[in-house]
């Protein structure tokens, strides 16, 4: 008599300002199937509920039979996972959102939710460059810019759940607006609309001949900008020097306040590659005293944009080990 076992799996979704990735999680972590779609981040959130079930529910219809879905771990920006809603997140015209209870009457499935920052902090502890290490800070550079910050182990969430937002620290006082309503956010520099705000202002002020003048500033993306400056585009290297040099200080920052044993920087971001990457770390070499900054290791995530969310999000909803108390969940979270 063969004995079949049922395959388990979890859904991870991480949801960003532009992008929303799905995927689908084994027991022990790889990611078998995903996809991803627009956020739409500016038009009422119900749509977006409905895209996502739709996702889940077309990539569910594809698993051979015996594999069951046992429920979905949510990664998005300023989400508490207390109350189990989303708390007016920048750049999102979804205000406050019950985002928990949303996708539980969507998908009939138990949703857990975590910030976008605290799951990419667990899926590198877990499967990424940080492996097995106990104090880390990750940074999530795309659309916004989050942080996950694991303390001894455990996640650091804050009185509020809020911890982590360094995005909306002051880098340049009575600086840029920002998404939240305040100015001189280091998100307002730091983030690929930061980084096309930087290239606009320099094509503005500079007269060099450069290829991205060729291109329309409504169609200017954080990815054309990195392909010019690998071409030796002077304003696009510019652009990402400068926005590399701000993000430097915010690592800076971040190192002193906690003293960790790596900063990883991850998202989508992080693809516009050396010149950005570069000019951070050199920076936080030039500030942080040498003898403590050579300590601290500045680390680049090796999974793919969203994929430690992903990881992150279910493993905190498989694993009650590292579930952060109060991960809000209506049933079947045991
Ligand atoms: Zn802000």
């Amino acid at each position: 008599v063969s004995v079949h076992r049922d395959t388990v799996l979890y859904a991870g979704v991480d949801i960003g300002g532009t992008n929303t990735r799905v995927g689908f999680v084994s027991e022990n972590g790889t990611i078998v199937v995903d996809t991803a779609f627009e956020t739409m981040a500016h038009d009422p959130v119900e749509g977006f509920v409905r895209r996502l079930a739709s996702a889940v529910q077309e990539m569910c219809g594809a698993f051979p039979s015996r594999t069951v879905v046992r429920g979905v771990g949510v990664a998005a920006p300023a989400a508490n996972p207390r109350t189990g809603g989303l708390e007016d997140p920048a750049n999102f015209a979804w205000g406050n959102v019950p985002l928990v209870a949303l996708l539980e009457d969507a998908l009939e499935l138990p949703v857990s939710l975590l910030n976008d920052g605290d799951a990419a902090v667990l899926g590198e502890v877990r499967y990424g460059v940080a492996r097995g290490m106990r104090d880390v800070v990750v940074i999530t550079l795309g659309t916004g810019l989050g942080a996950g910050i694991m303390v001894n182990g455990a996640l650091l969430q804050g009185a509020h759940g809020a911890a982590g937002e360094v995005g909306h620290t002051t880098l340049v006082p009575g600086g840029r607006m920002c998404g939240c309503g305040q100015r001189g956010c280091a998100e307002a520099y730091v983030s690929a609309p930061g980084l096309i705000r930087t290239t606009l202002e320099l094509l503005a002020e500079r007269h060099e001949t450069s290829a991205l003048r060729d291109v329309p500033s409504q169609d200017l993306q954080a990815h054309i900008i990195a392909h010019h400056a690998a071409k030796g585009d002077p304003v696009a290297l510019a652009a990402l020097t400068a926005t590399g040099t701000h993000l430097g200080r915010v690592l800076v920052n971040v190192i002193q306040v906690f003293d960790p044993e790596a900063v990883v920087l991850c998202g989508g971001l992080v693809k516009a590659g050396a010149p950005l990457i570069d000019h951070a770390f050199s920076t936080v070499h030039e500030i942080v005293p040498a003898r403590y900054g050579e300590k601290v290791r500045l680390l680049v995530s090796s999974l793919n944009s969203g994929e430690a969310a992903i990881l992150g999000a279910t493993s905190a909803m498989r694993d009650s080990r590292l579930r952060p108390n109060g991960i809000a969940a209506r049933a079947g979270n045991e």
